[in-house]
């Protein structure tokens, strides 16, 4: 297993590699789930989650109100291979070419808010392209 260091982008900490539960609750048991949280947490509510089999986070450490944005962002690329109208890996493929990324950044998890904020109207014109955004 790789030794990584990482730091929490909001607060400069450490962060270390913990059971998922340390976050999620006692209640939630998804035995060998991990993620890596900053020293400081609670005080310092960010964390991010681990690729099971590498033990790698799969983006940057992220905050709350940045984590409800991945999840929208998820939410909305979801709707879009759901519907039918791609596969999802053409719709990974669409996603890396309509925001200009190379397959390695074009990860949801590694958005900054504002990238996650260009996905959801992506998706969404995708999928409703004669309707205004309101
Ligand atoms: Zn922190």
């Amino acid at each position: 297993m790789k030794r990584i260091n990482i730091k929490c982008l909001y607060c400069n900490s450490k962060a270390f590699l913990r059971p998922a539960s340390a976050v999620h609750g006692q209640e939630y048991r998804q035995p060998g789930e991990e993620v890596y949280v900053c020293a400081r947490y609670p005080a310092c509510d960010s964390y991010v989650s681990v690729h099971r089999r590498t033990h790698l986070p799969m983006g940057t450490l992220a905050n709350r109100p940045l984590r409800i944005k991945h999840m929208e962002a998820h939410e909305a690329f979801n709707r879009l291979w759901k519907s039918g109208m791609m596969s999802r890996t053409a719709a990974y493929h669409w996603l890396q070419v309509q925001m200009g990324l190379p397959p390695e950044e074009a990860h949801i998890a590694k958005f900054s808010e504002w990238r996650c904020e260009q996905v959801i109207q992506l998706c969404s014109q995708f999928l409703a392209p004669n309707t205004c955004a309101a």
